[in-house]
């Protein structure tokens, strides 16, 4: 796919850029953005022209519907840069399409897509400097669209603001991640708003994750809510089981939402021959294979930490170490992939994009 730049748009400098105050060797993540945003606005029924302008704070009425109702998605996308100075995009298509099944579960306007990807390239093409060169380097990309309109009464705003705020950031390194299969609390339900990347999914996770935290756990590995025997994601990522040599993951439902690194770590694994089976695991059968040595890894998937391996897990009160291993599958289509995102390798299937 290409990506067309949106003329139509109001540019805004920044009087001077901070850059030379960011210490890019020591980014916490998500900490530090870059010297503009864009912003558009929905009034009457219509979204307005939108604003690339300075970084900064902005007012809305404190009545406004994202307050009291969390009507509020956004987006995670990252942009790298290869060894030519270019910057590129991984699948935006597919974060583009997502946000607006997002925006329609909450009864938000869906957002044009010279708006969102073509500001996002306008955004970009100013911002590049802020793209780092070398592995493990990326500019974290968060659109997001919030419930502007005033008014306490629970019925869905009438206006909206879409924005897109960038952030560098470094390879993710999460430590050691151990993790506690969920047998109370739940993500999603069916029904519910589990397949949108909606802020409520996310604040309803911490309180349960406080608690895992607390007993030394990083994470919970979500399960099925009615009868809590299904895994199906770990913390705000898709999950992996590798069982011998076969990789496993749940298929995509309302409770599981359909992530951009899942989808292609099913296609790269498939490209190299690495058995995947997209089926339900079952915590039993998680728990027999840990038991009988069958069970290799267990890897979280998602834009922010690509990859992130799990090294043990609880479930009733008992704990399961994962053996130590040489050739971690893994990390091999974590290497793969980002090979794929830095244009290290070749694309072939055509999931990167030129800004
Ligand atoms: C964003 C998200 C993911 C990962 O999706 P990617 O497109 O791979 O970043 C997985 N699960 C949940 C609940 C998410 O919100």
């Amino acid at each position: 796919m290409e990506l067309k730049t949106l003329n139509e748009i109001e540019i805004i400098s920044a009087p001077h850029s901070k850059i030379s105050e960011v210490d890019f060797e020591n980014l916490t993540f998500g900490n530090v953005f870059t010297d503009h945003m864009l912003v558009c606005d929905y009034v009457d029924g219509a979204w307005q022209k939108p604003v690339i302008e300075p970084y900064a704070p902005f007012m809305i009425d404190p009545s406004a519907k994202v307050f009291h109702y969390g009507q509020a998605i956004f987006e995670g996308m990252k942009a790298y840069k290869d060894e030519q100075d270019d910057v590129w995009l991984f699948r935006p298509d597919e974060n583009y399409h997502r946000f607006n099944k997002s925006a329609t579960r909450m009864a938000m306007p869906e957002v044009p897509e010279d708006v969102f990807l073509g500001g996002l390239h306008r955004l970009l093409e100013i911002e590049k400097e802020w793209v780092k060169k070398g592995k493990g380097n990326t500019l974290y990309i968060r659109p997001f669209m919030i419930a502007t309109g005033h008014g306490v009464i629970a019925a869905p705003s009438q206006e909206y603001r879409f924005m897109i705020i960038l952030s560098p950031a470094r390879a993710y390194y999460s430590g050691e991640v151990r993790v506690l299969i969920a047998e109370h609390f739940s993500r999603a339900a069916n029904g519910g708003i589990g397949a949108a990347k909606a802020a409520g999914n996310y604040s309803a996770q911490f309180y349960p994750t406080k608690l895992a935290n607390e007993q030394g756990f990083q994470q919970i590995i979500w399960t099925d809510d009615a009868t809590h025997t299904k895994l199906e994601e770990a913390g705000t990522m898709n999950v992996f089981f590798r069982i011998n040599d076969t990789i496993y993951t749940a298929p995509t439902s309302e409770r599981i939402l359909d992530g951009v690194t899942r989808k292609s770590v099913i296609e790269l694994a498939q490209r190299e021959n690495i058995k995947v089976e997209v089926r339900s695991v079952l915590v039993d059968e998680l728990v027999a294979a840990a038991k009988d040595g069958s069970l290799k890894e267990i890897f979280g998937a998602g834009t922010a930490a690509v990859i992130n391996p799990i090294v043990g897990f609880s479930y009733l009160g008992e704990y399961y170490e994962l053996p130590k291993l040489e050739n971690s599958v893994a990390l091999e289509i974590k290497e793969k992939l980002t090979n794929i995102q830095y244009k290290l390798a070749e694309d072939t299937f055509g999931w990167t994009v030129k800004i």
